[in-house]
């Protein structure tokens, strides 16, 4: 179960936090408000530069806001130097002591705290076994790989216990395969400790896979914040929609009195649609059915003719390519196994249920024109 939203009292709460840094113009950080349940798992998710390492950075206490104020369980730490805020930080580099064992590393933040030696033994022991690296206590970290190097961070940053683990793309400078697993282990060492987990990626699937709840960042203001269902299923802007997955986006004008985005060269249902205006209709690949003929289609759903452009067959599934009259081109997604209903050329009419689709303001705010290069499948980063 995913714990619930703080009320502020408990866990830690961030409230109209900004950061400009000296000598430049726009604000890394701009009025970003957030709060956090104790035993959460939270993710900033965002492109670079979008102010996720400022954020941390703030909560840490490496870096000092320029307003707002940061409170954990109900104090204010936004002055408090950061060792006093009681947080484990792991960043991307290893930052290990190379001239120290492993134990003797992950010993050192307890000899920091002036603990008994016994204690110290029984704490460095757990936390290495929770990290499954107690055969190497006594190695260098220039003897182990680049993710054990990692887990003894990890280790390092979780033995006192701290209030809360914070994490910067400390996955970053792995490889795939080693991702993978890492982030399996992270995920283990939350339910173990049922400690807050604050973690900062750029990944769009190691934020899903991973997180109770995920902020979006973006030009250092956070987008929309939700559970990964949430955001990949409900998302309230264009980009967000974009940034987490694969849609195909149909741009027009949504006329409120007829319930329908108009586009150029046909309309769309919206019972749910917002305000009159330009807006966006949102459709995830795995939404759209491709029947080839109009009476397929079930009743109440959408309907837009389309040609199929290309299959690409990527194991799981089929992506299939579609281009639609106005131009917009967009992708169904098809499991392997029962027959295509459709091949390259062929043309198809594409029907979704209107409770799966959302609509969110067009930012570009161009009701009619639809240039190719905007539409359809996005561009990750
Ligand atoms: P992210 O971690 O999402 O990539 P950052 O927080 O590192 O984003 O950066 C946000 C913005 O702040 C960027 O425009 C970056 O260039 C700027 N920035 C980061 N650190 C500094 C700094 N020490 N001095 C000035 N600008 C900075
Ligand atoms: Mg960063």
């Amino acid at each position: 179960m995913s714990p619930t939203p703080s009320d502020g009292s408990h866990g830690i709460r961030i409230s109209r936090v900004s950061k400009v840094y000296p000598g430049t113009a726009r604000p890394a950080v701009d009025d970003v408000s957030l709060d956090i349940a104790p035993g959460e798992f939270m993710t900033l998710l965002g492109p670079s530069g979008s102010g996720k390492t400022t954020m941390l950075s703030m909560l840490a206490g490496f870096v000092g806001v320029s307003a707002g104020s940061i409170e954990i369980d109900g104090r204010d730490v936004s002055r408090l130097k950061p060792h006093r805020r009681n947080l484990g930080v792991v960043f991307q580099q290893y930052a290990l002591f190379p001239h120290m064992s492993v134990a003797k590393n992950v010993a050192f933040p307890l000899q920091q705290r002036r603990m008994p030696k016994a204690t110290i033994e029984a704490k460095v022991a757990e936390a290495l076994k929770l990290v499954h690296l107690e055969p190497y206590a006594d190695r260098l970290p220039t003897q182990l790989s680049g993710g054990q190097q990692q887990r003894v961070a990890l280790a390092r940053a979780v033995v006192y216990q701290p209030r809360a683990l914070l994490m910067d793309e400390p996955l970053g400078a792995l490889d795939r395969r080693l991702r993978d697993q890492l982030q399996r282990e992270i995920a283990r060492m939350h339910r173990e400790l049922g400690m807050t987990f604050i973690f900062v990626t750029h990944d769009q699937h190691e934020a899903l896979t991973l997180s109770d709840r995920i902020a979006v960042f973006n030009e250092g203001r956070i987008e929309q914040v939700g559970t990964p269902a949430d955001l990949y299923e409900r998302p309230e802007t264009l980009f967000v929609a974009q940034f987490l997955g694969e849609s195909t986006c149909f741009r027009g004008t949504v006329d409120r009195p007829a319930g329908v985005l108009r586009c150029e060269r046909f309309t769309v249902r919206v019972p749910e649609a917002p305000d009159t205006g330009s807006g966006v209709v949102i459709v995830r690949p795995e939404r759209l059915e491709l029947c080839a003929e109009e009476t397929e289609v079930p009743a109440g759903h959408n309907r837009v003719a389309a040609t199929v452009t290309d299959v690409v067959y990527v194991g799981t599934h089929h992506q299939v390519g579609l281009r639609f009259a106005d131009g917009t081109t967009g992708m169904a997604m098809r499991l392997v196994g029962p027959p295509l209903p459709a091949a390259p050329g062929d043309d198809v009419t594409v029907a979704w249920d209107p409770a799966h689709q959302a609509v969110v303001a067009d930012p570009a705010g161009a009701a009619v024109s639809v240039p190719e290069a905007r539409s359809a499948t996005p561009v990750l980063p």
